[in-house]
């Protein structure tokens, strides 16, 4: 085959790289930098243009990467490698590697819909797909995100009025700019954690058009009371407290979709998601008409066997998996 699952990850012997190591490598194809993909310590990257500066920030300024553009084709030892966007967040990829006989898609993380700020996620024909599964449960259906941030707008306007400040938590990369992109940014200021505002200010320089954010430090009091604050973890607020009075907490992830993963602390779980849902999944693998399917990170036992009642050839990897290849 043309790529392998090994211990350190997807492996093409031919092109002598990886795609999204789990290990350092001489030459790692990363589909974006959430840190289950990019991992420090490779001697040479190739990303997306739009991913390589958010790599040299969290994978420190001395890694080397090589920028490439969507639909733009590189040879590497006769492999010919293309980056198609996969709408997960600003600057996701899948990966097409191609060597004139099998063609494979490493999807990476992906979602269908489009969200306003992210390329969208464009379906590439191929003969072997690898996808993810991290909703790959029927239960997981995502509704159209404008009747989401109608829900997120009410929700902060509603606090607001009271003098209440609204926090939400949201990854640094992915969500944050995507709730920053589409909230009404009319309601009141909207404060930032620092990791999230480095992020931004890296996709503000590549052009993405993003509303007025201010740092804790920027912020009086009063400003505060009508704020919403984005933070990635609820964990780091500790150190505002002499300046947040009364405020309510809310998620905005798709796993808010499951009632026990909404904890009372809790005052609301916005069910939004920057993965393809169950439907989303499906579609997505059907529409390569791949004939091998390889499912990982998630429900990937599960979806495999879906996919196999479909009448498709899939077939879950999990680590557990790769251990047994290992051996072989
Ligand atoms: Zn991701
Ligand atoms: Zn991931």
């Amino acid at each position: 085959m043309l790529l392998e699952f090994t211990q350190k990850g997807i492996y093409c012997e031919k092109g002598n790289f990886y795609i999204d190591p789990s290990a350092a490598v001489d030459y790692a194809l990363v589909t974006h930098a959430h840190s289950d993909h990019a991992r420090r310590g490779s001697k040479n990257y190739l990303a997306h243009k739009h991913t390589a500066p958010v790599l040299k920030l969290r994978l420190g300024k001395r890694s080397v990467i090589q920028e490439v553009e969507y639909g733009q084709e590189i040879n590497i030892k006769g492999i010919k490698v293309t980056f198609y966007p996969s709408g997960h967040v600003i600057g996701s990829a899948q990966i097409k590697v191609d060597d004139g006989n099998e063609v494979w898609v490493v999807a990476g993380d992906y979602k269908l819909e489009s969200d306003n700020i992210t390329q969208q996620f464009e379906h590439i024909k191929c003969t072997h797909f690898v996808t993810e599964s991290t909703f790959a449960k029927p239960n997981f259906s995502w509704k159209a995100q404008t009747e989401i941030f109608t829900e997120m707008n009410d929700w902060w306007a509603r606090n607001s009025s009271k003098g209440v400040t609204s926090v939400m938590s949201a990854y640094s990369l992915g969500k944050s700019q995507r709730i920053l992109k589409n909230i009404d940014s009319s309601i009141g200021k909207i404060v930032v954690h620092d990791s999230i505002d480095e992020t931004n200010d890296i996709f503000r320089k590549l052009g993405f058009n993003l509303p007025k954010t201010y740092l804790f430090s920027e912020v009086s009091r009063q400003d505060l009371k009508n704020a919403l604050v984005i933070t990635p973890s609820f964990s780091n607020l500790n150190k505002f407290e002499d300046k947040l009075e009364g405020y309510v907490m809310a998620n905005a992830s798709g796993w808010m979709q499951v009632p026990w993963y909404v904890s009372k602390s809790l005052d609301k779980g916005f069910v939004i998601s920057d993965h393809a849902d169950w439907n989303g999944l499906i579609k997505a693998v059907k529409e390569t008409q791949a004939q091998n399917i390889f499912v990982v990170h998630g429900f990937t036992t599960y979806f495999a066997k879906h996919l196999n009642t479909l009448g498709l050839n899939a077939m879950s990897i999990t680590d557990k998996k790769l251990d047994q290849l290992a051996l072989l």
